[in-house]
């Protein structure tokens, strides 16, 4: 957040963004009687669709403009001005800008390109309509967005071609908010195609001043908006963004995002393990788990999936029943829908009794293949056997492909009215062949919604399963696994740490102060010290280069295991310092007994969310496997276990794979205990990492034997 931006959302002067939705005058400025120009298009779009307020043309040479009068000047609009639309050059803006705030224009639009977003004199062009605007109660939505959209006041604040085209499309309750100009009227101009029907679009571009959250804010608290959905690149502010999430949630309104970034990782991995895996689009996945925030990949499918929420509420059960009339569509829907992790509808057995009155003997069971049917007329056949499916209560979702066959159309009448009669969510395929022309015409006509492919059909099913399961908001009970006293301590030896890495015996030292087990072991540069530290720790021992650049020790021969004598350390520090050079210390420590299971445990300050605490299974295989869960910290103690539960080796864990259960507790214990020292100290650490943790049988406990960090510069 820009600091005049933090100063801004304290003024409690500047206007509310709901007159933004509902203006009862518009000004445009640069306004032009040419559609080729954009700010002849603004002015077209604004008049064209429906919009009932005031409209005034803004230009200095002419009286009127596109019919409407027009006046030179912002401060001659007579009474005050709701909207300003900035359709001037990024050159002009400024001064623009600095006009409307000076006549009390309640908001401006600057919709133009050459901010932020292209550096350099853009950024300077962009602080300088900051300054404009600071003191003033007018707020800005842009700079590079497409505007905004009102449907149910017919208002198109926008200069795009979508809304110099076609019929304005009638109003709903599906919210949409982008941060790209381009996504939000491309969904605007898709939503309209589908039938789907927003309630309001917006698109926030550089977010100089009015970002996501504003408007996020906005919806929750407007009765026409009952679904909302995000498109996001990033978040001036991620912890404003949770806490909307949560009002969200508890206005009952089902929030749904779509964030960029998913596959932008990786770079840290020679760093950390835990840098590389909790990438910032895990983080936000993770964080938007535990505010009940459901994520979908793309627009199209947030907006089908959120007008669905909109209609039926979220599925009653995330089971789907399939039906089609073509054994191997049925196969492929199989197969993708399981493949995609969902689940196949359990029917009752009153379900399949009532079936088998409709198919043959051995096919009541879903999936229902209509070429079982009893019924020889396939239309006759249609409805009973759809009710009879879609009645059943772990039945939330049915997924139906419609091919070409003889009489498709009243078949597809027939199978979709039945679905529609009930509380399941259709999601219904037709092949995009011309034959299948009738069934989609008779699909709108019914208002059933569908999809030309399987594919589109299992991604909808995902996000409307994702939403359908209970958000079960994590709330963290703090049950302090560390007094005042300890956090005292764990404060004074995290400030003496170095800026930067930080070596395993100084990490282990935080560990061992936040209550972690942890084999500490001793320093030693010669061989006496060597020999003095085996005896102190204990033969067998384990010797470890010790030096904060070395990041993974053993893959240069850092690290020696199992000696066990003073021949075999005095050797194995010989090596080590040929290796490192003489002077190279050695971090001297018990070697510990091989435990089931090593697992990684991380914390990190994200730099958007803040303190994070991760688990996975042991190191680079948590990484080859992506085998890791990731919560905002602190985490408490049922949270941790839930993580630990999502793991794919928690069978291992929990004793489920024929072996003994191992120390599920001691696990959980340790990963709130890290979530404790991280966001106690989110200002001093980047990063603190054990692996491996060794996890021994229940009841045997834990042991960090290697653990890394790395602190904030503080120089
Ligand atoms: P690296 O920097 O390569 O990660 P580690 O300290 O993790 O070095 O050591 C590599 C491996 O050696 C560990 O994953 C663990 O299996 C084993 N190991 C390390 N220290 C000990 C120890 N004290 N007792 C038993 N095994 C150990
Ligand atoms: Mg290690």
């Amino acid at each position: 957040m820009t600091s005049t931006n933090a100063l801004r959302k304290k003024d409690d002067q500047k206007m509310s963004v709901s007159t933004l939705f509902d203006p009862k005058t518009v000004a445009v400025l640069g306004a032009s009687a040419s559609l080729d120009k954009f700010g002849g298009r603004v002015l077209h779009n604004l008049g064209r669709n429906g919009f009932t307020g005031r409209i005034v043309p803004i230009n200095r040479g002419r009286d009127e403009v596109q019919g409407y009068q027009a006046v030179s000047n912002i401060g001659e609009v007579d009474g005050p001005v709701d909207v300003a639309i900035l359709a001037v050059p990024a050159d002009a803006a400024v001064d623009a800008v600095a006009e409307c705030a000076a006549a009390s224009v309640s908001h401006c639009i600057i919709i133009g390109t050459g901010f932020g977003e292209i550096g350099g004199a853009g950024i300077a062009r962009q602080r300088r309509i900051d300054a404009a605007l600071a003191g003033s109660r007018t707020r800005l939505l842009g700079p590079n967005c497409l505007g905004l959209i009102n449907q149910h006041a017919r208002l198109a604040l926008s200069s795009s071609v979508s809304l110099a085209v076609g019929e304005f499309p009638i109003a709903g309750d599906v919210g949409f908010i982008s941060q790209s100009g381009a996504h939000m009227v491309s969904v605007f101009d898709s939503a309209r195609a589908l039938g789907i029907a927003l309630s309001a679009a917006v698109s926030v571009g550089n977010q100089a001043d009015l970002e996501i959250c504003d408007f996020l804010e906005h919806m929750i608290s407007d009765a026409s908006t009952r679904v909302i959905c995000i498109y996001a690149e990033g978040f001036v502010d991620a912890q404003r963004f949770l806490l909307a999430a949560e009002a969200c949630h508890e206005a009952g309104k089902p929030l749904f995002l779509v964030k960029v970034g998913r596959t932008g990782a990786g770079a840290a991995a020679a760093q950390s393990h835990t840098a590389s895996l909790a990438g910032s689009y895990a983080v936000t996945a993770a964080a938007c788990r535990e505010r009940g925030v459901v994520m979908a990949d793309d627009p199209i499918t947030m907006i089908r999936a959120a007008s669905a929420v909109a209609r039926w509420g979220p599925p009653r059960s995330a089971g789907l029943a399939i039906c089609s009339g073509s054994g191997g569509s049925i196969s492929i829907a199989v197969d993708r829908v399981v493949g995609a992790g969902l689940r196949l509808a359990e029917l009752s057995d009153r379900t399949c009794d009532e079936l088998e009155k409709h198919v043959v003997s051995g096919h009541a069971s879903n999936p229902v293949d209509l070429g079982f049917r009893r019924e020889s007329d396939p239309v006759l056949a249609a409805a009973p056997i759809m009710s009879t499916l879609c009645a059943d209560t772990d039945v939330g979702m049915i997924m139906l492909m419609l091919g070409s066959t003889p009489g498709l159309p009243e078949m597809t009448s027939a199978l979709a009215s039945a679905i529609l009669a009930t509380r399941a969510i259709p999601l219904v395929t037709v092949d995009s062949g011309e034959v299948a022309d009738g069934a989609r015409n008779v699909l709108d006509q019914l208002g059933c919604p569908h999809l030309d492919d399987v594919g589109h059909a299992v991604s909808l099913a995902a996000v409307l399963a994702a939403a359908g399961a209970a958000p079960d908001l994590v709330t963290y009970n703090e049950v302090p696994v560390l007094t005042d006293a300890d956090l005292k301590v764990l404060a004074r030896i995290t400030d003496r740490l170095p800026s930067g890495k930080v070596t395993e015996a100084e990490t282990k030292a935080v560990l061992a102060a936040g209550g972690v087990p942890t084999n500490l072991g001793v320093l030693a540069r010669d061989e006496q010290g060597a020999i003095a530290a085996a005896e102190t720790v204990g033969y067998p021992v384990v010797l470890k280069v010790s030096s904060a650049d070395i990041v993974h020790k053993s893959d240069v021969g850092g690290v020696r295991l199992s000696l066990r004598s003073p021949h075999e350390v005095v050797a194995a520090l010989r090596q080590m310092q040929c290796t490192f050079g003489d002077s190279s210390s050695v971090l001297v420590q018990k070697m510990i007994e091989a435990a089931p299971l090593e697992m990684i445990v991380g914390c990190r300050v994200d730099p958007q969310f803040g303190p994070i605490v991760l688990v996975g299974a042991g190191g680079t295989l948590a990484e080859l496997f992506d085998d890791v869960q990731i919560a905002l910290a602190p985490v408490g103690p049922r949270e941790a276990r839930q993580m630990l539960e999502r793991l794919r080796v928690w069978p291992v864990l929990s004793g489920a794979h024929r072996n003994e259960p191992l120390d599920v507790d001691a696990v959980v214990d340790v990963m709130e205990r890290l979530g404790v020292i991280v966001a106690n100290a989110s200002d001093g650490f980047v990063d603190l990492e054990i692996n491996p943790l060794l996890v021994r049988e229940r009841g045997a406990g834990v042991v960090a034997v290697d653990a890394r960090a790395t602190t904030r510069d503080r120089s």
